[in-house]
């Protein structure tokens, strides 16, 4: 280990804080969260309340994309505070209706829905093309086609769509017709749509799945995906929860791919940290969610569009895109040169600022090991399944705060590399 990286006057001492043993007496057991507990933001960093920073690779979860406590975010988020909480759906708002306008004049979609989750904005797009099918087609056009570890939420619906068994599995029954076919994998989708294309009503996917393992799609797949969809009166839904917003350095990844979709779901770092999330589509999709077929109490509700909105006009800038470009190239190239000296990573994938770090055969079952490490080095960092470290920061991060962290990283690797010894 280097000496100049002399990050030790600065090591965080995780564990001291009361906080993370209450979590464990109050909270459901279903999260096991790491053992330091946040107390405030500003960008790219955290604090604990015993005064120690960390630099914030994880987001939330690809989340806080313009960093935290952003002063335009809070600003925006306050003034609307000032005037209008909430009014549900039997009124519409102003803020509401601005940030709509703003995601259609951004991309292919003429019209809008509201939610608060991810999950939400799935589970309305699931609806919508079973409903569409329905109504042009017939009965029995419902199959809807996914993917093998994909990640869709964890309603009911969207946990049975996603492609892990392990988070569908043990609440009985699931809703049928439902398929999952190996990602990445055209030929696989070619035959299904032989033989159940009839009653194809669509196909969801991750155009870069998160979750499952940072895995981009390739535009071969894509494209098959796209042209069964035509040939055979199915809508493509494009789950770009976590992909969205800039993450790829395009406001949405399936620019990228060349693939226009029918359905578009958003939602994660479009309010960087305020729950919101939307499903996109075209004025023809759009017109199957008549009234009272679908609805949500706080969807569109005007605190989190007065933030969602502002997201969007600092995002959607050659200079945030751009900075995503640069800033990606400037982490893989570190962390190639990490894994070279360490043995550590058999690849650096996925788009922009979303990053998986697919940890070699030896190390396979501990990225969250080497998280946990990441942590006690004083910078946060996610896992996407047993061997894949994965990586958000925000997408105005700086060129230093980048080497900082790559810095702190390689610490952390080297104490992993250490403390894991393959057993042979
Ligand atoms: C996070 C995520 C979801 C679920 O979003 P929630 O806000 O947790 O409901 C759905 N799809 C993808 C691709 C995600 O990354």
């Amino acid at each position: 280990m280097s000496p100049e990286l002399s990050i030790a006057e600065e090591q965080p001492c995780p564990g001291t804080s009361h906080w993370r043993d209450l979590h464990d007496r109050v909270m459901m057991p279903n999260y096991a969260p790491l053992s330091m507990v946040p107390a405030r933001g500003q960008g790219a960093w955290l604090w604990d309340d015993a005064g120690n920073r960390y630099l914030d690779f994880a987001g939330g979860i690809a989340v806080s994309a313009l960093g935290h406590a952003n002063p335009e975010l809070v600003e925006a988020l306050a003034n609307q505070a000032r005037k209008l909480w909430h009014v549900s759906n039997i009124l519409t708002n102003q803020p509401a209706l601005e940030l709509a306008r703003k995601l259609i004049d951004a991309t292919f979609a003429d019209k809008v829905f509201f939610a608060n989750s991810g999950s939400e904005a799935n589970e309305a797009a699931l609806k919508l093309a079973r409903r569409v099918a329905q109504d042009r087609h017939a009965e029995d056009k419902y199959e809807i086609l996914a993917f093998e570890n994909a990640f869709h939420g964890r309603t009911f619906f969207t946990v049975s769509v996603g492609g892990q068994a392990k988070y569908s599995q043990g609440f009985g029954p699931n809703p049928p017709g439902i398929s999952h076919l190996p990602y990445n994998h055209s030929q696989a989708v070619l035959e299904w749509f032989e033989k159940h294309g009839d009653r194809a009503c669509a196909v969801i996917l991750e155009p870069c799945q998160g979750e499952g393992g940072v895995t981009p799609a390739t535009r071969e797949f894509v494209d098959t995906i796209r042209d069964c969809c035509e040939r055979y009166n199915a809508l493509l839904i494009l789950d770009e929860v976590q992909t969205g917003m800039g993450r790829s350095g395009a406001l949405y990844l399936h620019e990228k791919l060349g693939v226009v979709p029918d359905i578009l779901t958003t939602a994660k770092a479009l309010g960087c940290g305020f729950p919101i999330s939307a499903t996109l589509t075209t004025d023809e999709v759009a017109e199957h969610l008549a009234v009272g077929t679908h609805g949500s109490t706080f969807g569109g509700n005007p605190m989190a569009c007065a933030v969602a909105g502002k997201v969007i006009d600092i995002i959607n800038t050659p200079e945030i895109l751009n900075n995503v470009d640069q800033r990606s190239e400037q982490l893989v190239a570190g962390l190639d040169d990490i894994s070279r000296r360490y043995h550590l990573f058999t690849e650096i994938r996925g788009i922009g600022l979303l990053l998986g770090c697919v940890l070699v055969e030896q190390y396979a079952e501990k990225a969250r090991d080497l998280m946990t490490l990441c942590n006690e080095c004083g910078l946060l960092t996610l896992v996407a399944g047993p061997g894949v470290l994965r990586l958000a920061p925000p997408l105005n991060i700086s060129e230093s705060e980048i080497a900082e962290g790559l810095a702190r990283m390689e610490e952390a690797v080297a104490r992993f590399v250490q403390s894991a010894e393959p057993s042979s």
